[in-house]
């Protein structure tokens, strides 16, 4: 193995977190640190809060050994070579990402800098943010000898997001210093030397072969823009597809033969064109609108994304259409959902598009009974059950009863329903998929009436 560095890794959510027990995994030691005692406290005693694959197994390996939980900045700074700051950069009302989190940790860490220290961002912030962090260091008294401020963006997703840490696609390490570039090498090297893959027992990649990640090395303003850039293409993309889906169901044509056609096209490539009910998430919503504002405060035309978050507005608009068109009317209809979280895998609700639906659903005046194999707790504190919304603690128990049942979440679990024994317990055998999970005839022949996005209804 490499070289151990100390880092410190600012910010335990669903990166921060990731990022801490995977460092570790990469022979690193790290101090994680969260301004919230109470998750400080549940990680140590290894309760890792959020549902994600991998990441209970390697918390209970490192933490309070190679990994540390703490709620004092001050002392990790003084130990840490490398500083992630992983805290959220929000939407704020005008569509910027609100970066007061960040400054609040530059400010802190300003206080306790003795010694260099690169200071680097993970959180996906805007162009421009590494000067600000610097800025608002010096202004708190620190030489400029003593840091240097980089960007390392994240790619991760959430579901799979140790596997995407450990096996990614590319490193991305933004750096004006040769000094700050070699320590992030260094940091990276198990990954990009190939070391950490001939090793026993690691954990396994997904859609990635084992062959080293490569590491980019570009200028801090570039690595600060390409993440934007790549959530928002990644967001164009769907909106693309969904804008194709409403053509497809305008003409009976079928989106998952245009799409298959398509992506067959190595230059476009088949992932992100599933059509749905619309992106959503933690990310994707505010990555658009905080490029379309750097975009706007640097007076570049960049409109096109304002036309990708309108198609993702109209996509939910036309799914809400789409269960009135198969029920007549929606007031007093009595629904089983299926899915609350953002997407399958994980319990994240933040920006969910299933929860939208939901609500909108209610304010048509349908009733729902929901279920989700991980959202439940999150959504019941945002949604309290009441006589418009009870949660079911199973799919069929969902259904019972329902005029319709919608899928609003690409659970792999929602894939394989035992479609004899939905129909039965359904009151009417419709249902209303809005992640196209099942070949239409399969599920006609079980006869069920299915409605999806962007191809013919089946009966
Ligand atoms: P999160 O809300 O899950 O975690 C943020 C953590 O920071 C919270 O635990 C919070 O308590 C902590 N925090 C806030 N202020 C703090 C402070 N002053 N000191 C210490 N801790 C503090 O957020 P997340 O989903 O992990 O996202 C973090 C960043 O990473 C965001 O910029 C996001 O856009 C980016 N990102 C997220 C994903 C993803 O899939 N979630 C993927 C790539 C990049």
């Amino acid at each position: 193995m490499g070289k151990t560095v100390d880092i410190a890794v600012v910010g335990s959510g669903y990166v921060g977190l990731v990022a801490a027990v995977c460092f570790a995994e990469m022979g690193h030691h790290v101090i994680c640190v969260d301004n919230d005692p109470a998750k400080v406290k549940a990680l140590q005693g290894g309760d890792s809060l959020i549902h994600e694959e991998h990441l209970p197994q390697l918390l209970n390996k490192y933490r309070n050994n190679q990994v540390e939980f703490t709620t004092d900045l001050g002392a990790a700074t003084e130990k840490a070579a490398a500083i992630f700051i992983a805290v959220g950069t929000p939407q704020s009302e005008t569509g910027d990402a609100d970066l007061s989190y960040v400054e609040a940790v530059a400010c802190e860490i300003a206080r306790h800098l003795k010694t260099y220290k690169v200071i680097v961002e993970k959180s996906t912030v805007p162009v421009y943010t590494n000067e600000w962090i610097r800025r608002a260091i010096e202004r708190n008294g620190v030489d400029r000898s003593l840091f240097d401020v980089c960007s390392n963006p994240e790619f991760l997703r959430e579901g799979t997001a140790v596997s995407d840490f450990l096996h990614p696609d590319r490193i991305v390490v933004g750096a004006d210093s040769e000094k700050a570039a070699r320590l992030l090498q260094e940091i990276y090297a198990p990954l990009t030397s190939g070391d950490y893959y001939t090793r026993e027992g690691i954990i396994p990649g997904e859609f990635t072969s084992d062959a080293p990640p490569p590491l980019l090395l570009t200028s801090t303003k570039s690595a600060e823009i390409i993440k934007h850039a790549s959530n928002a293409f990644l967001a164009l993309k769907i909106s693309f597809i969904n804008a194709v889906s409403s053509l497809c169901e305008a003409t009976d044509a079928n989106v998952q033969q245009v799409a298959q056609g398509m992506g067959l096209d190595t230059r476009i490539g088949p992932r992100f064109l599933r059509p749905g009910i619309g992106y959503g998430g933690s990310c994707f919503p505010k990555d658009v609108a905080a490029f379309r504002s750097v975009a706007e405060q640097m007076g570049v035309d960049f409109s096109l994304l304002t036309e990708v978050e309108r198609i993702n507005a109209n996509q939910k608009k036309r799914f809400l259409a789409k269960v009135r068109a198969a029920l007549w009317t929606l007031r007093g209809k009595k629904l089983a959902v299926l899915g609350l979280a953002f997407k399958g895998d994980t319990d994240d609700i933040r920006d969910s598009p299933a929860i939208e639906m939901v609500k909108m659903l209610i304010a048509e005046g349908c009733s729902i009974t929901a279920y989700d194999p991980a959202a439940i707790e999150r959504t019941r504190a945002v949604l309290p059950e009441s006589d418009k919304l009870r949660y079911a603690d199973g799919i069929y128990a969902a259904a019972e009863d329902a005029d319709a049942l919608l899928i609003l979440t690409d659970w792999h679990e929602f894939g394989a329903l035992d479609l004899e024994k939905l129909r039965t317990a359904l009151r009417y055998s419709i249902i209303v998929d809005g992640r196209n999970m099942y070949d239409p005839a399969k599920v006609a022949d079980a006869g069920i009436t299915y409605y999806s996005v962007g191809r013919p209804v089946a009966h």
